[in-house]
């Protein structure tokens, strides 16, 4: 199957309101110009300097959101451009984010990663942490950067169960949190093993892949 006809098939499954993230990490700007030709405009890397090289390269009129770790002395690279940063995952980096956004007179637009699988592995931070970040006087002082919502990581595993389970406490959470903060809207999760799953769960984002470009080369 052609990027093309993954994206078409992908999108015809789409509720509407929920949006696709071309997750394009380690795929070549000829792969990414197949998906934005074919009329995708939102990509997802999880590597800053990865991500910047291919801003630079390609049309401006694509939404770079940054799905990855974010190292907090790497965010001064993408504060001119990025659209979305989905894995904040404390105060600091949410700090630094708001330091080089002012630099640039912007307002980034932030979800809080959550932590919502059993592995040591993923990142993320508590519900409560969740709550005190949208809660705090220090975060409403920084008014160059905008919490619109979470993102969470489910297991790897093929226990569908589990996973449901864990989309569905990210989704209460955020219903908990959306209460005391209606202008929260974005709830990503969903991956390409798991998408399905996620939209009903009520994901309103999902971080797609290699069912759009093919297993991901490592070595390239
Ligand atoms: C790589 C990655 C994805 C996409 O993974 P696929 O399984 O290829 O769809 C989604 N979210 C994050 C955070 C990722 O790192």
């Amino acid at each position: 199957m052609s990027i093309k006809s993954n994206l078409e098939h992908i999108q015809s499954q789409l509720p509407q309101h929920v949006t696709l993230v071309a997750v394009s990490k380690t795929k070549p700007i000829s792969d990414i110009m197949e998906a934005y030709n074919a009329g995708q405009r939102i990509f997802g890397e999880n590597k800053i300097q990865d991500m910047v090289e291919k801003y630079e390269h390609m049309p401006k009129d694509i939404k770079w959101h940054m799905i990855g770790h974010v190292q907090r002395n790497k965010v001064k690279y993408m504060a001119s451009f990025v659209s979305l940063i989905h894995g904040v995952e404390n105060f600091k980096v949410l700090k630094e984010i708001n330091k080089q956004a002012a630099k640039h007179n912007r307002v980034i637009d932030c979800l809080l990663q959550i932590k919502i699988a059993s592995e040591d592995s993923k990142f993320g931070m508590s519900p409560n942490e969740a709550t005190t970040i949208l809660n705090s006087e220090d975060t409403s002082l920084l008014k160059h950067v905008n919490i619109v919502g979470l993102m969470g990581m489910s297991t790897f595993t093929d226990d569908e169960n589990q996973i449901k389970n864990e989309f569905n406490s990210l989704k209460s959470t955020f219903d908990t949190l959306k209460k005391q903060h209606p202008h929260l809207h974005t709830i990503s999760m969903g991956m390409s093993g798991d998408y399905n799953i996620a939209i009903e769960s009520g994901s309103t984002m999902i971080r797609v892949g290699s069912r759009i470009f093919g297993t991901r080369n490592y070595s390239n």
